[in-house]
């Protein structure tokens, strides 16, 4: 099959990292569906490479309502990237459990509530390809991150157990668990006491661009990656294979 024939929903599509895996897909040739919170809905037109959708990731008829229509329109959907997602930076001691539950609500029940409505379309037609966007906050014990890195550890899980039930209708399952991006999500949570611990706790010393994340997920997509289900690949800079640095050019400056 020709990657033109192909058709991918983003959640998230419209900011950050979505918008980078949606701009990546499109221009590998597939019709896009960047579905985010902050959009009206257009018509889909199989003509056009990237269509904006209104879609709520925690309600399962506002998902329905997206599958249903791609499927309308399209005839099929061969990929799902799920970048949709919130996060929140709060000690453990003070982080309020209305916040717990709308981090988890948003990430988690997101997660599974997409990624089951487009499973069962992909498993009807035996193939697919799932990437769940994680964090490298769901890998290791990052400082305020107990809603977040919850959720986000939960999805490795989850993930995990789709990639085994959906192995036998050819749908793989992976998720891309990306270090500090710049985007819209870290321009607001990240200050920068925290930008500099970041930079300082990542090999490469640099934040990640969206186009990073969308190289990864749109490899996991891909007829290369066939024998490639329940992984997880970090896009990080090292971050989550480190441990003792070597002292920054900044620290060496300070002491
Ligand atoms: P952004 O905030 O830039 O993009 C996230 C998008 O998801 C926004 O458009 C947001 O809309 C949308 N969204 C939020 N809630 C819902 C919902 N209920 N239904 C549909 N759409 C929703 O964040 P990033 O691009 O930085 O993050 C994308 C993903 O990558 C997230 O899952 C994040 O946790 C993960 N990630 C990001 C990292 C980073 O450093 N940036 C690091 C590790 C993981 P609105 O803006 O209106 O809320």
């Amino acid at each position: 099959m020709r990657v033109a024939e192909k058709v991918a929903i983003v959640t998230g599509g419209l900011s950050g990292i979505g918008v980078a895996v949606a701009a990546r897909l499109a221009r590998d040739g597939m019709i896009v569906v960047a579905a985010d919170i902050s959009t009206q809905s257009m018509a889909l037109d199989r003509t056009l490479g990237i269509h904006p959708f209104r879609v709520d990731v925690t309600d399962q008829d506002s998902v329905a309502t997206l599958v249903q229509a791609v499927m309308t329109a399209c005839g099929r959907l061969d990929c799902l990237v799920h970048c949709a997602g919130i996060g929140r930076v709060l000690p453990f001691l003070e982080t309020p459990l209305e916040t717990f539950d709308l981090v988890l609500k948003t990430n988690l029940y997101g997660t599974f509530i997409v990624g089951q409505a487009c499973a069962r379309v992909m498993a009807a037609a035996g193939r697919g390809a799932i990437v769940n966007i994680g964090s490298v906050s769901g890998l290791r014990g990052n400082a305020g991150r107990a809603a977040y890195g919850a959720s986000k550890g939960a999805i490795v899980t989850l993930t995990e157990v789709m990639a085994v039930e959906l192995a036998e209708h050819g749908v793989r399952v992976n998720v891309v668990a990306p270090g500090p991006i710049e985007t819209p999500l870290t321009a607001t949570q990240h200050d920068a006491d925290a930008r500099t611990s970041w930079i300082e706790a990542v090999p490469m010393r640099r934040y990640g661009r969206p186009e990073d994340v969308a190289s990864a997920a749109a490899f996991l997509c891909s007829d290369d990656a066939c024998y490639i289900t329940g992984a997880v690949f970090a896009v990080d800079g090292g971050f989550s294979g480190g441990g003792i640095l070597p002292r920054s050019k900044r620290q060496e400056t300070a002491s």
